[in-house]
């Protein structure tokens, strides 16, 4: 058996990992490489191998650094199965649809703007051949995916639907099994099950996002969360949220929904506005049964009712959105981009950054040169559209919303896999940047564990 490393090797996006056993080939995820356009582009058009040769594709969840090359795949004539749970295919529907959006956009942008010829990596016909090809498999099911290896997912507890996998190569009566993490959760996230770590690997493949930090706790986020609304309530302000439109936004509308029926918060009027979170609320609630039973609140709402309250508007039109700004009263208005980049949110940002009574409230990773980053830095004014806006609103950051595990929940997380693996000994790291893998890499050495964080390229015997 052999493992090569392809994308999200010492770095955070493009997750690609290729499993080869039995003379058969298996993807795990084929995601896109994110960051600068003109860096990325080159790595999101060079395949990880010929089509021909991948014989089956398993993907780990439905973000778009582990699915969003799927539909290139499948352009460029990729026509077998592509295995997951059936809450990441469900996710993938409207996340697929939107990337390809997003890429045709961008195309045009350019075209027009700067006269280049940009093509789209794919389009929304590519995306509905791409969902065609997925199976969904339950947690727990023993499947086969080429003759001789099979594969069963575990919950991730990371987002909806999201998994860590066991691939298992069987010889005659003998048989070996690879555990890859996917990207792991956090215990105590709203919604979503606890990870339930696999058990008996031979070999783990895991991520380290947060291999060389620790988050504030769940409990400690949502303390955070109701005071900011009581606070800006009392100021008649409105609190922003930059959002991811899958998961980060589901879990606020969760938690603030939790609180207003206990009276921790006002009942303030709540927009979900962003058709994407819209479409990605529709597929959690098709998915009712994969979510986390152990809290009362999920039992006493039987989930159907989680997402459909008289305090909660969806505003799918833009007209909607935009008549958001002539609203009076305090509210909490959700909307994408997550880092402020793009999307609804830009608008409410133009109109409501100056407002001294409201608040901007920052609940996931922003990254440097994004809008949301200057946010966080509470720079005196930020351009929107172009136009420099005074930062007058408070800014709020809540770190514990956060869907992957730190590192300490990392460490917990393999601890568990090896309580069942006695044969357990190499680690290897993906998703993570260098400083990440290598803290991470140092914990776990002197936790026994042979560790190595692979360069892109890098091929292993798994013997
Ligand atoms: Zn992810």
């Amino acid at each position: 058996m052999q493992l090569t490393f392809h994308g999200a090797a010492r770095e955070v996006t493009g997750s690609c990992h290729i499993v080869q056993a039995h003379g058969r080939t298996i993807l795990l995820d084929c995601g896109m490489f994110q960051g600068k356009r003109s860096d990325v582009r080159r790595k999101n058009l060079e395949l990880p191998l010929d089509i021909g040769r991948i014989d089956a594709v398993v993907l780990t969840h439905a973000h778009i650094d582990h699915s969003g090359r799927l539909p290139l795949l499948v352009r460029e004539g990729y026509a077998k199965a592509i295995h997951c749970t059936p809450a990441t295919r469900d996710l993938c529907v409207p996340m697929l649809a939107d990337s390809a959006h997003i890429q045709e956009r961008d195309a045009e942008f350019l075209a027009r703007h700067r006269k280049e010829v940009f093509e789209p990596l794919y389009g929304t016909k590519d995306v509905a051949r791409t969902i065609d090809l997925m199976q969904a498999h339950a947690y727990g099911a023993r499947f086969e995916v080429v003759p001789g290896v099979f594969v069963t997912f575990s919950d991730a507890g990371h987002i909806l639907g999201s998994a860590s996998v066991t691939v298992e190569f069987t010889n005659g009566s003998a048989s070996k099994r690879l555990v890859f993490s996917g990207d792991i959760g956090r215990s105590g996230l709203p919604i979503i099950r606890d990870p339930d770590p696999p058990k008996q690997a031979d070999w783990v493949l895991m991520e380290s996002t947060y291999g060389n930090r620790d988050h504030e706790s769940v409990q400690g986020a949502r303390e955070a969360l109701a005071q900011v609304v009581r606070e800006t309530a009392a100021r008649g302000g409105r609190i922003l949220v930059p959002a991811f439109a899958v998961g980060r936004t589901q879990e606020l509308v969760y938690d603030l929904h939790q609180m207003a029926e206990a009276g921790e918060i006002p009942r303030l009027p709540i927009y979900i506005d962003s058709p994407l979170a819209t479409r990605a609320t529709e597929a959690f609630e098709k998915n009712v049964d994969v979510f986390d039973q152990t809290e009362g609140f999920v039992r006493r709402h039987n989930g159907e009712s989680l997402f459909q309250f008289p305090m909660l508007r969806y505003t799918p039109e833009v007209e909607d959105s935009k008549a958001l700004a002539r609203a009076t009263g305090p509210m909490i208005i959700i909307a994408a981009s997550g880092m402020a980049e793009s999307g609804r949110i830009l608008h409410h940002l133009a109109q409501g950054a100056s407002n001294p009574r409201n608040t901007i409230l920052i609940v996931g990773f922003q990254a440097e040169h994004t809008l949301g980053r200057r946010i966080v830095e509470r720079q005196e004014t930020i351009k929107v559209y172009g136009e420099e806006v005074a930062l007058r609103a408070q800014v709020k950051v809540l770190n514990g919303y956060s869907a992957h595990a730190d590192r300490t929940e990392l460490g917990m997380w393999l601890d568990a896999v090896r309580a069942t693996s006695p044969n357990l000994k190499d680690v290897y790291l993906v998703h993570g940047e260098i400083p990440a893998q290598d803290a991470f890499a140092e914990r776990l050495r002197l936790s026994g564990y042979r560790v190595q964080s692979p360069a892109a390229g890098t091929r292993i015997n798994l013997t």
